[in-house]
């Protein structure tokens, strides 16, 4: 019996549902409304601060990348031990019962490490698009135009 398991990787947005951002060519970071990006059906975004346009993905940053890693390789460490558990537990193999093995799968240690989403550090303002009306959050006065106007 296989199953195929999947869990799309996501970054967690902010309680405001703003995603985090970083620019890979200025590093500035900054906020976008996630909710109304996807609603609008948006293909890239443009950095506030050099203009540097490119897809939303591009603009993750190395502790976004760093997390999602640690998420799917624990995700694939716990769909182990559950894979081990029921080969264990005798629930996928036969019943022949020839070989005995003795262990416990719960004691089997993956190092699997527990990772907090990472959070922009740096404080950010809010500003709304004069003329599209999207809200996006930028560096204090860095006056960063809108990541969606074109
Ligand atoms: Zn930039
Ligand atoms: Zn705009």
């Amino acid at each position: 019996m296989t199953q195929v398991r999947r869990r799309s990787l996501e970054i967690p947005v902010d309680e405001d549902g703003m995603l985090g951002r970083g620019c890979p060519r200025c590093r500035s970071q900054f906020k976008i409304d996630l909710e109304r990006y996807e609603e609008r059906g948006f293909m890239n975004i443009r950095c506030p601060d050099c203009r540097f346009i490119s897809e939303l993905d591009n603009f993750t940053t190395g502790e976004q990348r760093d997390y999602l890693y640690s998420v799917s390789r624990n995700f694939a460490l716990s769909t182990m031990e559950d894979l081990i558990e029921d080969v264990f537990n005798g629930s996928s193999s036969s019943s022949s019962g020839e070989v005995e093995i003795e262990v416990n799968a719960g004691d089997v240690d993956f190092g699997r490490v527990e990772t907090e989403p990472p959070t922009i550090s740096i404080e950010l303002e809010e500003e709304v698009c004069d003329e599209c009306g999207f809200s996006f959050q930028v560096e204090i006065e860095s006056n960063g135009v809108c990541p969606v106007c074109r």
